[in-house]
């Protein structure tokens, strides 16, 4: 295992280290101890304004955007090699901030974020940046023109601090925009990691800027006046006080949201295969995943039965300290989530809900922000465990009479992020997966692709990440129109 820097007291701005401004600091603690193993500075808002002013003149003055895109893809590629080695320092930072198993860390927050810094350089290298159109009703003709949108603020969660940052970091950066990264408070310390791979890959200048801080930064991040896009990964209360800000300022912005996803399996499905999936599909990350299926619909002929099966899955699943390989189920990424998820399992059980397995803290742990993994049964699509994004390893099976029905549940939510299908027919699978209102969604498995989008509808966000459509996001068209 390495050992990781834990004690930081400066930030990553204008390429280099520089001291706060003032003397606050954020502590880190630790999800399986309860103990404080670290410190981050807390930026003020003067702070964020030199962050901000680098991230400009980086992209005014210093001309990252008018670097060919084959050499702002050298760079990317640069900084992706030096992130790499320092695949595992990210990974073990990720799982001692926020509780993640390691053995997930390691892929999703030490090697994805370095590859998709090279899918991003890749793309942009072989994505024109102007294409010339004939014209109509007059003739002549028009050059369309990509253009970097500027000065990006992006705001990142805690649960997958190191790839949700990345998702926004590598597109904005090959289009040519420049980037002040605040992370979240729970998770800043892995950040710094990617500051140290942007030092040794002699990123230039001010064009990765990263401060810390709560709410209050965030907002002075997004409303700032010389930032020229908002990229956003976090709650949907957030998201719309943020979205409310952009409206005014007409400052574009991605929100990525909240979730409340269904899984529906259908008739036809293979028990075995489908209830392991699930473990992944429903619970990755201790559930803290925002994509998860968590409203399992089940075929009321089949009901026991997969409560059953689920409910034995659940109990199954080895809980305890993340750095264990072995373990699935860690610790909560903090003592006042683990509260807020204790809180909607008891207002489920008032509500009338059963619990079949799990529905507390796990018996002989006396610390660490663990909670069983539960499932809740005896409740319909009505139920707020039904509704309420829980963010962590519960999960709500409810019972559904045909195909229609379990679409109907489905879209009867005000999220639509994820969702996943469970049959033996694949074609099956797909038609139930058009019907579905949602922004992503997965035939008997889910996984992202880098190169396809992902983002939500309703309340679950406006904008997509990832694949041409996440590197649109941060370019601005320009016509230039000629005469014949
Ligand atoms: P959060 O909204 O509390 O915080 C997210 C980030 O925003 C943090 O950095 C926080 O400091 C900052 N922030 C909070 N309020 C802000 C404001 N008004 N202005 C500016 N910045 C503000 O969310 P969280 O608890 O860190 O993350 C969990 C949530 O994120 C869940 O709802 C989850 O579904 C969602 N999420 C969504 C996706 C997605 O891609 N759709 C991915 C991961 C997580």
């Amino acid at each position: 295992m390495t050992t990781i820097e834990s004690v930081r007291t400066s930030f990553y701005i204008d390429g280099g280290w520089r001291a706060p401004s003032g003397s606050a600091t954020i502590p880190v603690i630790s999800p399986l101890t309860e103990q404080e193993f670290g410190s981050v500075p807390e930026a003020t808002t003067a702070d964020v304004d030199a962050a901000v002013a680098a991230a400009r003149t980086a992209f005014r003055s210093s001309g990252w955007r008018d670097l060919s895109p084959a050499d702002r893809a050298a760079h990317l590629r640069r900084f992706a090699d030096e992130l790499d080695k320092r695949a595992e320092d990210r990974a073990s930072a990720v799982t001692s901030e926020n509780g993640m198993p390691i053995a997930l860390a390691r892929f999703a927050e030490g090697a994805a974020p370095v590859q998709l810094l090279r899918y991003y350089a890749d793309l942009v290298e072989s994505t024109p940046v102007e294409e010339t159109r004939t014209s109509q009703p007059l003739p002549g003709s028009t050059i369309v023109r990509r253009e970097a949108i500027g000065v990006v603020g992006a705001i990142a969660p805690w649960n997958f601090p190191a790839i949700l940052s990345m998702f926004k970091i590598a597109p904005a950066l090959a289009a040519g925009c420049t980037v002040v990264l605040k992370p979240s408070p729970e998770t800043s310390l892995d950040a710094y990691v990617l500051a140290e791979a942007a030092i040794a890959a002699d990123l230039p200048a001010g064009v990765l800027n990263i401060v810390n801080g709560g709410s209050e930064i965030g907002r002075h991040l997004v409303s700032h006046p010389h930032v020229d896009k908002v990229a956003f990964t976090g709650s949907t209360p957030a998201g719309r006080e943020i979205g409310r800000v952009c409206g005014e300022l007409i400052r574009p912005v991605t929100l990525e949201l909240g979730g409340k996803s269904a899984a529906l399996i259908l008739d036809d499905a293979d028990l075995e295969q489908t209830v392991g999936g699930l473990a992944t599909a429903s619970l990755l990350n201790t559930g803290q995943t925002c994509y998860m299926s968590t409203r399992i619909l089940v075929p009321g002929s089949r009901y026991d039965e997969y409560l059953d099966a689920i409910s034995a899955m659940c109990a199954s699943l080895p809980v305890g300290d993340p750095m264990d390989e072995n373990v699935a189920v860690g610790p909560l990424a903090s003592g006042r989530h683990r509260d807020r998820v204790l809180s909607l399992i008891e207002r489920g059980r008032t509500e009338g809900g059963t619990v079949t397995t799990g529905g507390g803290t796990p018996s002989g742990v006396d610390r660490g922000f663990f909670v069983e993994p539960t499932v809740f049964a005896g409740v319909d699509n009505s139920a707020s465990i039904a509704r309420e994004e829980v963010f962590g390893p519960v999960l709500t099976v409810l019972r559904y009479d045909d195909v229609d029905d379990a679409i109907a549940l489905a879209n009867d939510s005000s999220y639509g992020l994820g969702g996943t299908v469970w049959t033996s027919d694949p074609d099956r699978g797909v038609d139930v997966a058009r019907r579905v209102e949602t922004g992503s969604f997965g035939v008997n498995y889910f996984n992202l692709d880098w190169g396809s989008p992902f983002g939500g509808v309703k309340a679950s966000g406006i904008g997509r990440e990832l694949g041409p459509e996440g590197l649109a996001a941060y370019q601005n068209l320009k016509s230039i129109f000629l005469p014949a």
